[in-house]
């Protein structure tokens, strides 16, 4: 974990639109001259001899190796027996917390103003643990799995990486009132987690509260400056995460980060975007800022820095976008233009 070593990434670059803005990204990477070398893996999903669905040997030995991935969009196949293989990932290498920072670009214009908020889900087990069945015709069951373990852990990372980050405060989602054992269980651990960060918490300044997520939901389409870091299990996560997006103005710009007990992934927000792509039409940010938490992870914020002032200098002052953000720039007119202000920035 050092600012220049040279470390390996192992790439996924994905489906649809995900090779360019792969591309895209690695350009820029390049440009701003950040030490990184990248072990490029393919994805495409293989059936093993059970018929079961899994991920190519290939990309678990390099992820083993690399313990850092950098992935582009999956797509899921619809239909009885595809299981997705983001799923399959998280589990493989235990990716437990998925964090994701919802922070309006400068230049781009939202209903909201100024957006800051980063949500950190469980990503392990609650509601997607996978353990459903039908009782009899017409009656299922579908199990929420809470454990000690799993709340503790992405506690314990919400409260390390809140004052990493100086952030001002956190709030501990939950519906205790409804889930009393579960989401009892979950805030709990949080809780136990908070009193061993107390005293470091108080020194920065930094506030813990806990809301029900439907307070949540209630304030922060009203005001979203009243929240800054949230933490919750995985299925008020994913609701709440998405809409933190949509406060930003989009899928188009999310990053996020796949937080594992010995490693991580990150990944733009975003699908695969099948309509557009091939076509050069594509907006990369989300994969960038995705690359940029990766920097900030290893401890190379100078080239994360760089390359989020490049962006926003991209973007609000020479307003060349990409046709999401209303825009007229194709993907590599975009790209190039990245290039230009992050050699400039130097
Ligand atoms: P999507 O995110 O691919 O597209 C939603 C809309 O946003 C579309 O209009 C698309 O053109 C646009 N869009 C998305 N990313 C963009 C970008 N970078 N630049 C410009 N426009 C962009 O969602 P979807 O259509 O629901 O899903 C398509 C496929 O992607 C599905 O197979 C789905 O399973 C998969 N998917 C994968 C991931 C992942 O791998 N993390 C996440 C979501 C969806």
């Amino acid at each position: 974990k050092s600012g220049s070593t040279e470390r390996t990434i192992t790439l996924m670059p994905g489906d649809g639109i995900g090779p360019e803005i792969s591309a895209a990204v690695l350009a820029v990477l390049k440009a701003a001259g950040a030490p990184l070398k990248f072990e490029t893996v393919d994805v495409t999903p293989t059936i093993d001899k059970d018929g079961k669905q899994s991920i190519p040997q290939e990309v678990v030995d390099s992820m083993q190796r690399t313990k850092l991935g950098l992935k582009g969009p999956l797509m899921t196949p619809v239909g009885k027996g595809f299981r997705s293989l983001n799923l399959i990932l998280r589990v493989l290498f235990n990716l437990y917390a998925n964090v994701r920072p919802c922070r309006s670009l400068e230049g781009v214009e939202t209903v909201y103003g100024k957006v800051d908020v980063i949500t950190i889900r469980e990503n392990t087990e609650g509601e997607y643990s996978g353990i459903e069945h039908q009782l009899v015709h017409g009656v299922v069951q579908s199990i929420k799995l809470i454990t000690r373990p799993a709340s503790t852990r992405v506690a314990d990372y919400c409260f390390r990486y809140a004052l990493a980050m100086k952030r001002k405060k956190i709030t501990a989602v939950h519906k205790r009132s409804s889930m009393r054992m579960s989401d009892g269980l979950f805030i709990n651990c949080v809780r136990e987690v908070y009193e061993k960060y107390k005293d470091q918490l108080i020194k920065h300044g930094i506030e813990y509260e806990e809301a029900p997520i439907s307070k949540v939901c209630l304030k922060i389409v009203d005001d979203p400056t009243q929240f800054d870091v949230l933490v919750m299990p995985n299925l008020y996560g994913d609701i709440m995460s998405d809409t933190c997006a949509g406060l930003i103005g989009g899928l188009g710009l999310t990053p996020s980060g796949n937080i594992g007990l010995n490693g991580a992934i990150f990944e733009a927000v975003h699908g695969t975007a099948p309509t557009i792509a091939g076509k050069d039409l594509a907006n990369p940010t989300a994969l960038l800022l995705s690359a940029v938490m990766l920097l900030r992870y290893i401890d190379m914020s100078n080239y994360a820095d760089r390359i989020e002032r490049a962006v926003i200098k991209t973007i609000k002052d020479d307003k060349v976008r990409t046709i999401d953000l209303g825009g007229k720039a194709k993907c590599s007119e975009y790209t190039q233009a990245l290039i230009k202000n992050v050699e400039s920035l130097k």
